[in-house]
C-alpha cells in the first residue's frame, strides 16, 4: 500500500499522521510493503503553500507528470512510474488547506470498473471516517487518484478538515483510518475499529454526484456564509451571499442550493473571487 500526505502543502493531517505511522510502524509487523511518503510536494509543504513555491504547479493537476518538466512534474513522473506500479492501493490524505473546509469524509470514485469500485468502497467504510462518500470528480485530469484508477488499482482519498491547520479530531480521524486500512488489506494483523466500537455514530453514505453540488462564486468580494458545515440544506435554500465593499449600497447576490442534502464542504475564505467554491453540498445514498 502506498500511502501520501502532503499533496498540497498547507493540508496537515496527512505529513502529522504518516509521520507518525512511520515511526511507529516495525517492518517486522508488516505482511507486503507499506511505501509512506508524508510530503509529496515537499517544496510546498516547507513553504506551507497549495502549489510548489518552485514552479506554481499544483500536485494534484502534475499526473503523470514528465521527466524533464519543472520539479513538480519531474517528482511525479518518479511516483508514476517507480511508485503506483508496486501498489495494490493508494490512500492521498487531504484536507481544505487554507482556503476551504470539510466535513471530515473520505471517499472513493464512481468509476466504470465495477469489481475495483467495490473493493475501494469497502476500503472507504473500513477507513470509518464520519462520513464516506462516493464522488464524481467534476475534472479528474491530472489527479493522482486518476493515475491510481487508470492502473486498475484501488485509490482511496479523505478530506480531513481545513482552514490550514488541524484540529486533534481531524488528526485521530487520519490515524485511525489509516491503520484501519493496513488492518483491511491484511497488511497489519489488527481488527479495524469501526466508529461503533469506538461509542461514535455510524458512517453517513453519502454522494456527490454532479456539477448541482457544487456552489460556485460568479462574484468578487466578502463572503458570508448562511449555513454551517453539516447543516441540512433544501433545493434554493440560500447557502451565502456576496458582499460588494465597493458599493455599500449594492445588495449581495445570494447564491442558492441547486440539490438537497447536506453541507459537506465551505470556502475558509472572507473574500472570495470569481470561480472560487463557496459550497459542497452531499446528498445521503
Ligand atoms: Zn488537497
Amino acid at each position: 500500500m502506498v500511502l501520501t500526505g502532503g499533496n498540497h502543502g498547507d493540508e496537515y493531517e496527512g505529513p502529522i499522521a504518516l509521520m507518525k505511522l512511520s515511526r511507529a510502524l516495525d517492518a517486522k509487523d508488516i505482511n507486503g510493503q507499506v511505501i509512506i511518503i508524508p510530503a509529496l510536494n515537499y517544496p510546498a509543504v516547507l513553504a506551507g503553500c497549495r502549489v510548489s513555491p518552485i514552479d506554481g504547479v499544483n500536485m494534484n493537476r502534475a499526473f503523470p507528470g514528465k521527466r524533464d518538466g519543472t520539479v513538480s512534474s519531474m517528482i511525479a513522473h518518479f511516483v508514476h512510474q517507480k511508485i503506483l506500479p508496486l501498489a495494490d492501493a493508494v490512500l492521498d490524505i487531504h484536507s481544505g488547506g487554507k482556503t476551504m473546509m470539510f466535513s471530515p469524509f473520505a471517499c472513493y470514485h464512481r468509476i466504470p470498473d465495477a469489481a475495483v469500485m467495490e473493493k475501494a468502497k469497502k476500503a472507504v467504510l473500513a477507513f470509518a471516517a464520519p462520513v464516506s462518500l462516493e464522488l464524481v470528480e467534476l475534472d479528474a485530469e491530472g489527479m493522482i487518484d486518476t493515475a491510481v484508477e487508470d492502473m486498475g488499482k484501488i485509490f482511496i482519498g479523505c478530506e480531513l478538515g481545513g482552514g490550514g491547520t488541524t484540529t486533534t479530531g481531524t488528526v485521530s480521524i487520519a490515524e485511525t483510518g489509516i491503520r484501519n486500512l493496513l488492518a483491511h488489506f491484511e497488511i497489519i494483523s489488527e481488527q479495524p475499529r469501526s466508529l461503533e466500537e469506538r461509542g461514535l455514530p455510524a458512517t453517513r453514505l453519502m454522494h456527490m454526484p454532479d456539477s448541482d453540488c457544487y456552489v460556485i462564486s460568479d462574484d468578487d468580494g466578502i463572503y458570508e456564509a448562511l449555513v454551517d458545515l453539516n447543516s441540512s440544506i433544501n433545493i434554493d435554500d440560500a447557502i451565502g451571499q456576496v458582499h460588494f465593499p465597493e458599493k455599500p449600497e449594492r445588495p449581495p447576490v445570494v447564491y442558492r442550493a441547486a440539490r438537497a442534502g447536506s453541507l459537506i464542504g465551505r470556502t475558509h475564505k472572507a473574500l472570495v473571487e470569481s470561480g472560487d467554491f463557496l459550497a459542497l453540498i452531499a446528498a445521503e445514498m
